[in-house]
């Protein structure tokens, strides 16, 4: 599943440049191009899924993947100690802005909560 002028199935074309910085057969993880932490790295299934929820309700098993991905990217990163933020934005009001689901994998500086 992919839709052309989605912005994230054109990164797993490889068609748009990303920092990649871990990767499995059905889930990538990529730099954020504008951190807002010292680590913050987005982990998306490559299958295309609108949000939270559309990937909840998809395939047996990729949901815990994504999640599983981005632990290991949190450890990847040296953030797991500290500790880390996985965000998933669900809908314009909640500011997600990129209609193929992504989890904020946030770490390496002090994180507030709740945060702003
Ligand atoms: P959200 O607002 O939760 O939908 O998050 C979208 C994120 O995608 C933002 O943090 C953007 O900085 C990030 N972003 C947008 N374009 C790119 C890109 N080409 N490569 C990496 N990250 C991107």
């Amino acid at each position: 599943m992919s839709e052309a002028d989605c912005l994230f199935c054109r990164i797993v074309a490889k068609e748009i440049p990303a920092e990649i910085v871990y990767e499995t057969d059905r889930a990538l993880a990529f730099r954020d191009v504008n951190p807002q932490a010292p680590t913050h790295v987005l982990v998306i299934p490559k299958g295309h899924y609108r949000d939270a929820a559309a990937l909840a309700a998809a395939d047996h098993g990729l949901a815990d993947e994504v999640i599983r991905v981005a632990h290991e990217v949190a450890l990847r990163e040296g953030v797991v100690e500290s500790g880390y933020r996985l965000v998933f934005n669900t809908g314009p009001g909640a500011g997600q802005t990129v209609f193929h689901v992504h989890g904020h994998v946030l770490g390496g500086r002090g994180l507030q909560w709740p945060p702003g």
